[in-house]
């Protein structure tokens, strides 16, 4: 199982969507494409799943260009797009019959994929009475139904109420435990919540490719705090959790504790046991949303 994307960049006439992108997925994981509207998410996902075939780069598909053989990659690729198109007026079980027809697979599968994603009681129903999360479920079916390695989702739980979105969410998670999956969105707890790496698009290109696990694990709080007196390094000694300590000259030092509780009002108790006022005081937090907003800001 693996994608591996090679310096790809797409022009749409002289406007730069996706800008030298290069990126591997070797093994069974979610991972999000986290970037503001207009980062060229779509667009990679177009790519990847070869809708657009007109780009600089490559794509391979286990270890197969998308370019040479498209056939073949759909095989391997399931793709939902951003607007999950589906025939309205069909019956879910209709149209999934009709998607498995397309793909040449046959019709006992579907029962496994509506099963898959919990639709085995809405089968007997049209899309259009069906609510916002289960068009969803359908979107997804429709792209699970050959059962592909890979799962390219574009922005899959826009649009959902939060119980709604948190029933997709463990569906895809539950998912990616054996499939390689690749999620869009532009909400920061969406990549938090599902994945297990998250690849950062700003202005068409890949700004940051980080582990959610190592990223959770080195999660420190940095407090830089001034004082409206001068103190002496060690009396810094009295907060707990407190990993580093660096002058910033003046009564303003940064503080990193190795927590992930909030520590600003032991640094308040801190500052009055010691007879100290706090001028200011500003948090920063190595985490996602902080290096998330530093990279797309
Ligand atoms: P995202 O999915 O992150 O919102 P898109 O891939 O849709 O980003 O868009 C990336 C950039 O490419 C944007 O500036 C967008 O306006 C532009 N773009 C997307 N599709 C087209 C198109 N068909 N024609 C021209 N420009 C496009
Ligand atoms: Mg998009």
């Amino acid at each position: 199982m693996s994608i591996k994307v090679e310096n790809v960049s797409k022009l749409y006439n002289t406007q730069k969507a996706v800008q030298n992108v290069s990126f591997e997925i070797e093994k069974g994981e979610v991972v999000g494409l986290l970037g503001p509207n207009g980062s060229g998410k779509s667009t990679l996902m177009k790519i990847i799943t070869g809708f657009i075939t007109s780009f600089q780069g490559d794509v391979l598909i286990e270890g197969v260009s998308v370019k040479k053989n498209l056939l073949a990659i759909q095989k391997n690729i399931g793709y939902l797009p951003e607007s999950n198109p589906l025939y309205q007026e069909m019956y879910v079980l209709e149209y999934l019959t009709f998607v498995a027809e397309v793909h040449k697979i046959p019709k006992k599968e579907i029962k496994n994929v509506l099963d898959a994603v919990g639709l085995t009681q809405e089968a007997h129903k049209q899309i259009y009475k069906l609510s916002k999360g289960y068009k969803q479920r359908v979107g997804l079916a429709a792209a699970l139904i050959h059962n592909p390695k890979i799962l390219i989702l574009d922005e899959p739980t826009t649009g959902l109420d939060p119980n709604q979105l948190i029933e997709i969410r463990d569906l895809i998670r539950q998912l990616g435990e054996n499939k390689i999956i690749i999620l869009s969105t532009h909400i920061m707890q969406e990549v938090e919540a599902v994945c297990d790496r998250v690849l950062i698009l700003k202005n068409g290109e890949i700004v940051a490719d980080e582990n959610l696990k190592k990223l959770k694990e080195q999660q420190m709080q940095i407090i830089e705090v001034e004082f409206d007196f001068q103190i002496e390094k060690r009396f810094f000694n009295q907060l707990p959790d407190l990993q580093s300590l660096t002058s910033l000259g003046g009564a303003v030092w940064e503080l990193t504790f190795d927590t992930k509780e909030d520590m600003r009002s032991k640094v308040f108790d801190f500052a009055t046991e010691n007879g100290l006022k706090i001028i200011q005081l500003n948090t920063k937090n190595k985490n996602l949303e902080s290096l998330f907003t530093e990279l797309t800001n």
